[in-house]
């Protein structure tokens, strides 16, 4: 098998090295969205291209595959050859965690392939002892950088939430979620899922608290954290314009 590298991968890591460096070089290459994809097409992260990822360059991926995504020039990829490529092992560069929605899968809309970032979905992107062991395997065990939060607009498990809807286990879930109401401003009436802007208000919250709780919840990322072997960052998706907000500012 020939030696397979993450171009795009690298890239991003040396625009992140550059911006931190305040370089006006950066290679021109990078990140931008090759016209046949042909390069990219059975690129898989490797050993290397994952050690030598840094999680401020995580992040500067995840938001290149979204600007890919958005402007409908994903990369093209050769599926199969990406599943052979990593048969024999995975290293990928970030662990996101997002809601169960349909219509936000997460590995699309980050245009990542196979091999690329560890998914945790579940409804409300909440946080459980399987999630956060899960988080703590892709980054302590696996080596990914980044962790990334994103929930969304228009989320059917926030709406149960403020609507306190009982409905078998479900219920136990969206009980997950209320907590994330408190931090919405008692001025924003009415607080039920007929106020989108209360709904989404309650999503952002949510995912700063799921965030908070990770750091609370974990002493191993919390660790890697401080030492800054990997970052921690939020983010919302938008349903009507596939654009993801992250909150590292
Ligand atoms: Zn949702």
């Amino acid at each position: 098998m020939r030696t397979i590298t993450k171009r795009i991968g690298l890239c991003a890591g040396l625009v992140a090295s550059a911006l931190i460096i305040g370089c006006q070089s950066a290679p021109q290459a990078c990140c931008t969205v090759p016209e046949t994809g042909a390069t990219a097409a059975s690129s898989v992260q490797t050993k290397e291209s994952q050690a030598a990822m840094t999680p401020q360059a995580a992040l500067v991926e995840l938001k290149a595959g979204n600007a890919r995504f958005v402007a409908g020039k994903p990369l093209h990829r050769d599926f199969p050859a990406q599943v052979r490529a990593t048969a024999s092992g995975q290293y990928p560069f970030a662990v996101v965690l997002s809601c169960l929605d349909s219509r936000q899968p997460i590995e699309i809309v980050l245009d990542q392939g196979i091999g690329d970032i560890f998914s945790a979905r579940v409804a409300g992107n909440v946080l459980d002892d399987d999630i956060l062991g899960s988080m703590e395997f892709a980054c302590k065990a696996s080596g990914a950088k980044l962790i990334a939060v994103v929930g969304h607009s228009n989320c059917g498990a926030v709406k149960g939430a403020v609507d306190d809807v009982d409905l078998g286990n479900l219920t136990g879930l969206l009980a997950k979620i209320k907590p994330a109401m408190d931090a919405v401003p008692a001025g924003i009436q009415p607080r039920n899922s007929k106020n989108s802007a209360f709904v989404d208000q309650v999503s952002e919250a949510n995912v700063r608290l799921v965030m908070k709780e990770i750091r609370e919840r974990s002493p191993i990322l919390s660790q890697m954290l401080d030492q800054g072997q990997i970052a921690l960052v939020g983010g919302m998706y938008d349903l009507a314009t596939g654009k993801v907000q992250f909150y590292d500012k």
